[in-house]
């Protein structure tokens, strides 16, 4: 236990070392503000760390993460990352990422009890009966559960433009909000293709592609 967490300490002092290496204007330049491009609502899984996935450096993604990268409209913790994101920061760009093999998911698409957080799973729970015609008629277990990922990640991304914060941001810029599910296994993103524009309804800015 010790160890472990000595290791971490160690781990940053060679990150420390390595940035100051390559750029010894690294951490001055970190230090005068942030400016990032991206809002990433994703999986607090450990597997998925949003700057690792997708190759960027400090600074260039704002993250919020919650089991099974879920939006809910009450969600105070959720809301506040949002509106900071676009309209302190001026995102231009927000994702939704999900992934395979979400232990969230899983949980969610099980009868068993898994305590307190079956409360937020069952977000996930009205996904599943939302697209339950979809999901029947997928036989292998594994597969209806990667197609509940992406649902979710749709549904998320639905819930997503429906917040005033986007809603109102849509009336003053371009906001552009994605849908993307990441491959543990493979180590790829798929973009589902949820488009959309920030036109004034709602149910007509998506088109699915998957
Ligand atoms: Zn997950």
């Amino acid at each position: 236990m010790e160890e472990s967490y000595k290791k971490l300490i160690d781990g940053n002092r060679v990150f420390a070392m390595s940035k100051k290496f390559e750029d010894p204007e690294y951490f001055k330049k970190l230090s005068l503000g942030q400016r990032p491009e991206y809002l990433w609502i994703g999986c607090s899984d450990s597997r998925v760390p949003a700057n690792e996935v997708t190759n960027t450096e400090s600074g260039q993604i704002f993250v919020h993460r919650n089991i099974a990268n879920l939006v809910v409209n009450t969600d105070m913790n959720m809301l506040s990352v949002l509106e900071y994101a676009v309209k302190v920061l001026k995102v231009k760009h927000i994702i939704v990422c999900g992934h395979y093999g979400c232990g969230g998911v899983h949980a969610a698409f099980s009868n068993e009890l898994h305590g307190f957080v079956d409360n937020w799973l069952v977000n996930i729970k009205n996904v599943y009966h939302k697209y339950k015609k979809d999901l029947d008629v997928i036989a292998d277990n594994e597969k209806k559960i990667d197609r509940l990922t992406e649902f979710n990640v749709i549904e998320q991304v639905r819930n997503l433009a429906k917040t005033t914060i986007v809603q109102q941001e849509w009336k003053e810029r371009e906001l552009h909000v994605h849908g993307w599910v990441y491959g543990i296994n493979s180590g790829l993103i798929t973009d589902l293709c949820v488009i959309h524009d920030g036109q004034d309804d709602i149910e007509q800015i998506f088109r699915y592609n998957i």
